[in-house]
C-alpha cells in the first residue's frame, strides 16, 4: 500500500479535541464502502484495513462484491490484482511469520486470510472496528444495482428482478429478512446509482427500507457529477425527498460518503484511491448496533474533508459548527423544498420524442438553496412550511485526491424534517 494517508492531518485535529467522558455520543469516523483481493480490489484485506485504520479512522466494513471474507482462499500471485509487488509489501509490512503462501505446479500462490483471521490483529475496543460487509452486486440488463450490506451476518445472494426497482426491492428486502432473522442491526444502502447511469431518483423513491445511498462515491467512473441528460446525486437527493416526503408519504433518504476503494498501490484522479469520502457518525460506543442506530437516526454526517464540531437538528432548527482550519473559508448551504412548490416533472427525451430512462427533470422549487452562511457557525431556522432542510458545507480548501480538477472538500448535513402538522 502506497497511497498516502493525507486523512492524518484530520485525525490529528480530533486528538486535539478535549476528551469527552466515556459514554457521552463521539464522532466516529469510518468508511462503509471498500474494496481487497477477495473480489477486485489490488491489496490485502488486512493490509487495507490497517491503512485506514493508521489514517485515523475508527470503523471500517471491508465490501467485496458478492463475497465474504470466509473459507480457504489461494490466489495465483502472477495473475492477481497488485501481483508480485503487493505481496512483497504485505510480507514486509506484516512479516513472513502472518504471511501464507505455496506453490502449486510452479505456481506461486497466496492465501487470503479471513476476516475472523485478521481483525484478532487490528480491533482495538472503543478505537478500531471491522464490520462484515457485501456489496451485493446485481443487474437489471445493462443496468447495475449494487446494494451494500454493512454487518452482514452471512452471505446474500444476488435476488434479480423484473426491472431496477424490482431489483432493488428484492436486494433490500433480503438485507432486511436476514436482519430480522438474525436480530441483528444490518444497514443496506444503494451505491452510486449513477454508475452505468442504473438507477433513476424515480426508481429509487419507490424502493421500501432503503434510507441510504450514496450522495458521494470516490471511484471515477460513477458520475456523482452527473452530465447534461442525467441528474446529478445532489440533485437527486432532493428529488427524492421531495417526493417520498411530500408524494408518497415514504421514508427520509440520507446521503453516505463513501470510498468504494479498489486501488491502493498509486494515487491518480483516474484510480479509486482511498480517502476520498467518509462518514463521521455520532454515537456513545463503538460497535455496530450503536453506530448503525446513530446512522438511521441520521446523526452523522458525510465528508470529503470538512471536518465538523457540532450538529443539532431540533423542530425549530438545523444548527452547524465547523471545526474550521485556520485561513481557508467555509461556505454553508441550506437547501430544501417548501410546501406550495411547483411538482411538475417531465422526462428527457431524445430529438425523436422517445423519452430516456433518466432521472425526469423537475422545476426549480425542489432542492432550493433557502440559506446560505459564510463562517465557521451556521444555523437556519425553520419558517413552518419547509418539507425538509438538509445543509452542505463547501471550503476554499481542495480535496488532497480529488475526483474533479480543484474539487473544494464538502460535508453534506442529513435532512431535518419537520413533524408533519
Ligand atoms: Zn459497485
Ligand atoms: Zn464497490
Amino acid at each position: 500500500m502506497r497511497a498516502l494517508c493525507w486523512a492524518v492531518l484530520l485525525a490529528a485535529v480530533s486528538v486535539a479535541q478535549a476528551a469527552p467522558p466515556q459514554d457521552a455520543p463521539r464522532w466516529w469516523k469510518g468508511n462503509l464502502h471498500t474494496h481487497t483481493l477477495w473480489s477486485d480490489g489490488d491489496d490485502y484485506p488486512e493490509v487495507i484495513a490497517k491503512w485506514y485504520k493508521d489514517c485515523g479512522y475508527q470503523f471500517l466494513a471491508l465490501t467485496d462484491h458478492n463475497r465474504l471474507q470466509t473459507g480457504e482462499r489461494w490466489m495465483d500471485v502472477m495473475k492477481s490484482k497488485g501481483g508480485p509487488p503487493a505481496l512483497a509489501h504485505y510480507r514486509k509490512s506484516w512479516g513472513e511469520d502472518w504471511v501464507t503462501t505455496r506453490t502449486v505446479d510452479g505456481k506461486l500462490e497466496a492465501r487470503l486470510k479471513t476476516l475472523e483471521e485478521f481483525r484478532k490483529r487490528l480491533e482495538v475496543p472503543g478505537k478500531f472496528l471491522l464490520l462484515q460487509g457485501q456489496e451485493v452486486t446485481d443487474q437489471y440488463k445493462a443496468f447495475p444495482v449494487h446494494i451494500n450490506a454493512s454487518n452482514v451476518q452471512a452471505l446474500i445472494k444476488p435476488q434479480g428482478g423484473s426491472n431496477v426497482v424490482d431489483v432493488m426491492q428484492r436486494n433490500v428486502n433480503a438485507i432486511l429478512a436476514q436482519r430480522r432473522q438474525t436480530g441483528q442491526p444490518i444497514l443496506p444502502h444503494l451505491n452510486h446509482p449513477n454508475f452505468g447511469w442504473g438507477v433513476t431518483a424515480e426508481d429509487l423513491m419507490q424502493v421500501k427500507g432503503e434510507r441510504f445511498f450514496e450522495v458521494y462515491n470516490g471511484h471515477p467512473s460513477v458520475h456523482n457529477e452527473g452530465d447534461k441528460t442525467h441528474a446529478g446525486t445532489e440533485r437527486m437527493w432532493d428529488i427524492i425527498l421531495t417526493r417520498r416526503l411530500a408524494e408518497l408519504k415514504s421514508e427520509v433518504l440520507y446521503g453516505l460518503a463513501t470510498d468504494d476503494a479498489h486501488n491502493y498501490h498509486s494515487v491518480s484522479n483516474k484510480l479509486s484511491n482511498p480517502g476520498r469520502g467518509w462518514v463521521m457518525v455520532r454515537a456513545a460506543a463503538l460497535k455496530p448496533a450503536a453506530l448503525i442506530a446513530a446512522l438511521e437516526a441520521g446523526d452523522f454526517y458525510s465528508s470529503s474533508g470538512v471536518q465538523l464540531r457540532d450538529v443539532q437538528r431540533d423542530g425549530a432548527a438545523l444548527a452547524i459548527e465547523i471545526e474550521a482550519e485556520p485561513g481557508v473559508e467555509y461556505t454553508t448551504y441550506f437547501i430544501g423544498t417548501r410546501r406550495g412548490y411547483d411538482a411538475a416533472n417531465e422526462p428527457i427525451r431524445q430529438p425523436s420524442g422517445e423519452a430516456l430512462r433518466v432521472t425526469h427533470r423537475y422545476s426549480d422549487d425542489i432542492g432550493r438553496v433557502l440559506a446560505k452562511v459564510v463562517g465557521p457557525k451556521a444555523t437556519y431556522r425553520l419558517s413552518g412550511d419547509e418539507i425538509y432542510v438538509r445543509a452542505k458545507v463547501v471550503s476554499s480548501k481542495t480535496m488532497t485526491n480529488p475526483l474533479l480538477p480543484g474539487e473544494k472538500q464538502a460535508a453534506w448535513i442529513q435532512p431535518l424534517v419537520p413533524a408533519r402538522p
